[in-house]
Parts: structure tokens; sequence; C-alpha cells
């Protein structure tokens, strides 16, 4: 061997490692093109380039020249190494000189020989790879197949060709890193576009996490919103690189800070955390939670708008324990910083929808609260807006007696129809053994109960055992002084904790149902004034003509008898002079009552026809009934329906209008009416004219004309007896 043989060749392989790097196509090749050169010109085994990071003091395996390449070689292209694992190389990299290791040197350390014993590595010859003042790789030579001492030569060929590898290295890295920039600047840009142009917030969410992830390129990326209400974090985006069935499971998961402190402190902190699985100081719960779920590096990204944490980006690597790039946190956190706006942005935007919609809510069922007044309705309307515009399940009405100390539920409304509505419907409970219901409607407070409450009453615990119900929301219905009850916002598949801003909004409906009630029960006063008689409570003299002049139709329509007995008082006038108008107004109370006894309830029209005289409406009722007919009646009002005002007419009296008016006649006769004096001594009696449809007339006021004559006829025949017309 001549002192410098290898003169001309390191000239070629230097022009040819240039070559390499300015025509490979591909920055793989061209790594793996300048190790062969290398190794060629020394004549060793394998040639192996290593890139170095410095933020993670990492030695990356990055190209690999062997002639026999195995596929365990190509396995190790892409393993990292910490500098810390491999001394020798650390030294090498710090002191920047050339190093040669032999595997059975005891200078060598334990870790060194043992990963060069792994890979069946005799003798390496390492140089430090050094571009522009930055040590930014190394190269090494090995020989596998005999020991080998390396000489001068070949440490100085491999020291000038180590110029032209480190500028291969450093070139392969900056494509690597434009290309790199490119992706992080498309996917800023798909975040920045999904920004614009999407406003639900889901999708938007989504667009963003895949376009991170793809930015950095990660196994996996999620994206938590922060709840500060219930201290809890709720996974609301989630993108994998290789998506197994069912990962949508992820999403909507949620987890209590309380348990995983850690990440309070990165949301809070507002910096970017890394965190890898056998970090010493990674936190243990979190670790914890890295191995069960198979997850090894992870870089979280507080998410914080106007100083207000919102949530977490976090990207995963399940591979390895990747340590991120300056330039890759410093992209994490602009995408984190768009992730921020976004939610903020779409957050505004459902608020304002929600309230939009709520106030729509509102309005309809303002609107169809006045235009409606029957209590029954506004009821209904206002269980289904309310449930409605809080997006309840069910909603439940409860009228509260607070004399009684009894409620009862009076409408229902609920999402899901295929449920049967509560057997609990319009029957009256006492409130004696239900305390905690009772102190709310006491309190006239809006109150949550949820099935987990420690302190839930045994009494409520167990109604929502019996109905499968997890949560109430208790709204008083309060007007005024005026409680009418409780309005009930029940779920049954989730525990719903309300927002202030819902309870404020259940509040505002309650005040407003209350309004609506009570406006429905004057309308019911008023309703009952202008049809019934203030003194007796009988029907009054307008509603008796408009309920006979119906009747009149209705027996004109199915041939069907109706008949009226007129009532007048024997020798009123009298009663009044001796005892006084008070005591006469008394009697005539006392008599509705008694005519009240006599007739069918919700049949007969008992009316206060004027001063001390009434009359009574009994449809489908003949002047007399013959014992034949009895049974077919019996029959057919077992058939019909009473009240409806098309249905067939309603079943008829026992006995004819005659029969009744005479039992009318001796009740009255037999009552003590109360005297002057209070006591009950005054006998008093009656005298009754009955006439029938359609008998002799065609309409009402012959059929009151009839009656008043028969009623002339009983006066003039001695009074307290019973005449018929005709
Ligand atoms: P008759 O047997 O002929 O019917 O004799 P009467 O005294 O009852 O005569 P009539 O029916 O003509 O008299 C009506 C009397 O009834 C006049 C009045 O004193 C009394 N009356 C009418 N309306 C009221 C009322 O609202 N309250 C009271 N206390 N008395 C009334
Ligand atoms: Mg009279
Ligand atoms: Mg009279």
């Amino acid at each position: 061997m001549s002192d410098h043989p290898r003169e001309p060749d390191v000239l070629g392989v230097a022009s040819g490692v240039n070559f390499a790097i300015t025509e490979s196509p591909d920055l793989d090749e061209m790594l793996s093109v300048v190790a062969r050169r290398v190794a060629e010109a020394v004549g060793v085994w394998e040639c192996n380039i290593y890139e170095y990071r410095p933020e993670s003091g990492a030695l990356i395996a990055t190209a690999l020249w062997s002639p026999e390449l195995t596929a365990c070689d190509r396995e190790w292209l892409g393993t990292e190494y910490s500098v810390a694992q491999r001394p020798s190389y650390e030294l090498l990299l710090r002191e920047r000189v050339a190093r040669e290791f032999q595997v059975d040197d005891p200078s060598l350390g334990t870790t060194d020989a043992e990963t060069m014993r792994r890979w069946g590595e005799l003798s390496v010859l390492s140089v430090p790879l050094v571009f522009q003042g930055d040590v930014i790789g190394a190269l090494s030579l090995v020989e596998k197949r005999a020991p080998r001492r390396f000489s001068p030569d070949d440490l100085r060929l491999l020291e000038t060709l180590a110029v032209p590898a480190a500028a291969a290295v450093h070139n392969a890295r900056m494509f690597r890193r434009e290309a790199e920039q490119n992706r992080r600047l498309q996917a800023l840009l798909v975040a920045s576009r999904a920004m614009n142009s999407t406003i639900r917030l889901d999708e938007l969410l989504a667009t963003m996490v895949r376009a991170a992830r793809e930015a950095l390129d990660t196994a996996e990326a999620a994206i938590n919103t922060y709840d500060p209400a219930s201290d809890s974090v709720t996974i609301v985006a989630y993108d994998p690189r290789d998506p197994e069935p069912g990962w949508e499971q992820h999403l909507g998961r949620t987890y209590r800070l309380i348990d995983f402190p850690a990440d309070r402190g990165m949301l809070l902190g507002g910096e970017i955390v890394e965190e890898r699985v056998s970090d010493p100081d990674l936190d243990e719960r979190n670790r914890q939670w890295m191995i069960e779920n198979g997850e090894k590096a992870f870089l979280n990204v507080p998410l914080i708008y106007e100083g207000e944490p919102m949530g977490l980006l976090v990207f995963i690597e399940t591979e390895k324990e990747r340590h991120f790039t300056r330039e890759e946190r410093t992209l994490a956190a602009a995408l984190g910083e768009q992730a921020a706006a976004a939610i903020h942005r779409a957050r505004l935007f459902e608020q304002t929808e929600r309230q939009n919609r709520q106030l729509g809510l509102l309005l309809e069922s303002t609107r169809a609260i006045s235009t409606s007044v029957e209590l029954d309705e506004v009821l209904a309307i206002v269980a289904r807006t309310t449930a409605e515009a809080l997006g309840a399940e069910q909603c439940q009405i409860q009228e509260y007696d607070a004399v009684a100390n009894t409620v009862t539920p009076v409408a229902f409304w609920q999402r899901y129809t295929e449920r049967p509505e509560p057997d609990s419907m319009h029957k009256t409970f006492s409130l004696a053994d239900e305390p905690e219901e009772r102190a709310f409607l006491e309190a006239k407070a809006v109150v949550q109960q949820l099935f987990s409450d420690s302190d839930l009453a045994d009494t409520t615990r167990t109604i929502m055992e019996k109905y499968g119900d997890l949560s109430y929301l208790n709204v008083p219905l309060v007007f005024g002084d005026q409680s009418f009850g409780v309005m009930v916002l029940v779920e049954t598949r989730v525990e719903r904790l309300w927002s202030d801003e819902e309870i404020a909004l259940a509040r505002a409906l309650g005040e407003q149902a209350a309004v609506a009630i009570e406006h429905a029960r004057l309308y019911r006063r008023v309703q009952d004034q202008a049809i019934t008689d203030g003194l007796t409570g009988l029907f009054n003299h307008r509603y008796f003509y408009e309920r006979l002049e119906q009747e009149i139709a209705r027996a004109r329509r199915y041939g069907t008898p109706v008949s009226l007995l007129m009532l007048d008082i024997d020798d009123f006038k009298a009663f009044n002079d001796r005892h006084g108008h008070l005591a006469g107004d008394a009697v005539l109370r006392e008599m509705a009552n008694v005519l009240g006894s006599e007739l069918r309830a919700k049949l007969d029209i008992a009316a206060r026809y004027g001063g001390e005289e009434f009359a009574i409406i009994l449809p489908n009722t003949p002047m007399a009934v013959v014992a034949e007919t009895q049974m077919e009646m019996d029959l057919a009002g077992k058939l019909t329906k009473a009240g409806d005002v098309d249905a067939p007419p309603a079943p008829g009296h026992r006995h004819g209008a005659e029969e009744v008016a005479e039992r009318v006649r001796r009740r009255v006769g037999g009552t003590r009416f109360t005297g002057s004096d209070g006591k009950r001594l005054t006998r008093l009696t009656m005298s009754i004219g009955v006439a029938v449809f359609p008998y002799k007339t065609s309409t009402p006021e012959d059929l009151v004309g009839n009656a008043d004559a028969a009623l002339y006829k009983a006066k003039r025949a001695g009074k307290d007896r019973v005449e018929t017309y005709g």
C-alpha cells in the first residue's frame, strides 16, 4: 500500500457523492447512494447515516447501504436513538472528532456494546457530519465480516467524504422541511377555509382535527372542549390515520379533570406540553392512560381564546415516542389558535341560533296562549313549547292546592311518543308524605334533582325509579301571589345538568305560563258568569233559551221528545213578607239544590227563569213512559255517550216528565226551609206546569208558553200540584 493510494478515489467518490445529491430523484435514494459510495470507497461491509435532532437529542437512522440489505436492515431505518442511550456517539457529536469502536473494546460502554452486538457489528468507524458549524448527523462505517482496525488513510478518506455527506444530509433535511412546510401551509389553509365556510361546530372541528393531524402526520388527533361548570373535558372531534371500526365511540367521551390534574395544568397553563410514555416526570395517571390505550407520545396544545381556556388540541403518536420539532410545535400552536377562535365563533353562532329559536318558541307559545282560553288547551301548549324551547324530553304540569296540600298532574308532553303517558295523570296526590316537593312549591324556586344526588329524598327517588327518570327540573308556575303549581322537565336518558342560562329561560317560561293559566282560569270564571245565575248557581235565563233551542233541534233531528217543566214557588211574596228578602234569597238557593238533586246531572238543564220561577229541560223525555218502551230506552242509553252534540239522544228518564215533576213537587213539599230565625222550619210548596215537544209546538217559545199555561192551570187549581199541557 502506498502512502496516498486512494487520493484519486477520494475525488472520484466525493464527486460521486455530489452527483448523487444533485441527481437523485428521491431523498432516501440520494442518501443511500451517498452511503454506498462511501462504503465502497473505504471498502467496508456497510455504511450508516444518522440524522441528529438537537431538539430531542436523538439520532435517527436515515440511510443504510450494504451489499446484502436484509429485512432487518430495512427495519432499522427510522430507528430513533436517544444520544443518552449511545454515550460513545454523544462524545463523538460533542467533540466533533471521528471515533473507532471495537465490539470487544473494554472502554466501550455497555449500552453501545450491546447495540453493536445486536446488529452484529464488529468494528465501527464513525464521523460527525457538520454543516455550516452545526452538527447535523453522523456517518458510520461498519464491518460485520471480521474485526477491522481502521487505518489513518481510512479515517482521512472518511473525513473528506463526510463533507459532501453532511451537505447531502443537510439538503435532504431542507427538502423535507420544505415539503413539511408545504404540508403545514396546506393544513393552515384547510383550517382557515373550514373556518370561513363552515358554521356548524361539529363539522368545523372535524375538518380542523383532520387538517391538524395531517399537518403533523401523527397517528391520531383529537379536539377536547373544556366545560368549566362541570370541570370536565369532552372529546368533540377525533381523527385517526387508520380508522378502526367503531372509532366514532371516542366522540362525546367526557372525562373529569379531577381525575387528570395534569390535563388541567396543560389547559390552564397555556403552554404546549409533550408527553412520552417513558418520560420519568410524566404524570402517573396520564402514563397509565397512555399504556392502557397503547399511546406512546402526546403533543398537547391548549386552546385559548382571549385568555379563556376552551379546550385542548391533542396529537397522539402510537408507534413511537416521537419528539416534535420546533417547527412542528409552532405549527401546532398556530392550528390551536385557529381551533380556539373557531370554537369561540361557532359557539357564539350556536348561542345566537339557540336564542333565536327560543325566542321564536316563546313568541309561538305567547301567541298560542293568548289566542287560546281553554285551560286544558293552554296547559298542553305550555307543556309542549316549554319542553321544545329547552330541549327537554318531557314536561309535566302539576296543579297545586296549598289548602288541601295536594298536587294533580294536569298536562303532559314528551318527545318520544312511544312511551305511555304516566299513570299519575289527572290523579290527585297528597303532599303529606312528600315534604321535598311541598318545600319547593312553597319556596317557589327552580330546583334541580338528579337521580345520583346523594341527598335526594327517598320519596323522589322512589318516583324516579318507578318511571325510569334520571333528572327533574322543577319550575314554579307563579304569577304575582298566585301559584298554580309546578312545571317539571323530565329526562329519562341523561342526568341533565341545566345551565344558568337554561334555568333563567325556564323561569321566564314558567312565569309566562302562570300568566296564561291565570288568564284561562279568569276566562273560565267569566264564561261561567255569563251562563249561570249568580244567586242560585243554576243556568240563567239567556243560557236556558240557548239550550232549549239546541235540545229542540236535536229532538227534531232524532225524532225524540223534549219535556219542559216550569216551576213557581207558591205564595212566595208572603214568605218574603214574613221572613225578609234575605231569607227568601236563601230559600231560592236551597231550592236550586233540591231541584239539582232530583235531576240527571249533565243531562237535564235546570235554570232560574226569573224571580222565584224555575225551568227544567228534560231531554229525550216524553210526557209519560209506557212500560214496553222502557227497556228499549235503557238499551239505547247504554249505547250512547251523553253530552255529544251529534250523538244520538241521551238516555231518557226512568219515568216521564209528569212523574219527574211530581217527584220534584213532593221533595219540595217535604223540605224544611230555613226561616228568619235560622231554623229549618218553614214549609214551602211549588206549582209545576209540564209541556212536551213536539206536542202542539214548533218553537221553543211555543213550548215555554205551553208549560206556562200548564203552570197557570196548577195555580188556579189550588197550587202545590203538577199540571200538564193539553
Ligand atoms: P203565587 O203562589 O201566585 O205564585 O204567589 P206568589 O206570592 O209567589 O206570587 P208571585 O209569583 O207573583 O210573586 C213573586 C214574588 O216572589 C215577588 C217577590 O216577593 C218574590 N221574589 C221574586 N224574586 C225574588 C228574589 O230574587 N228574592 C226574593 N227574596 N224574593 C223574590
Ligand atoms: Mg212568580
Ligand atoms: Mg209564586
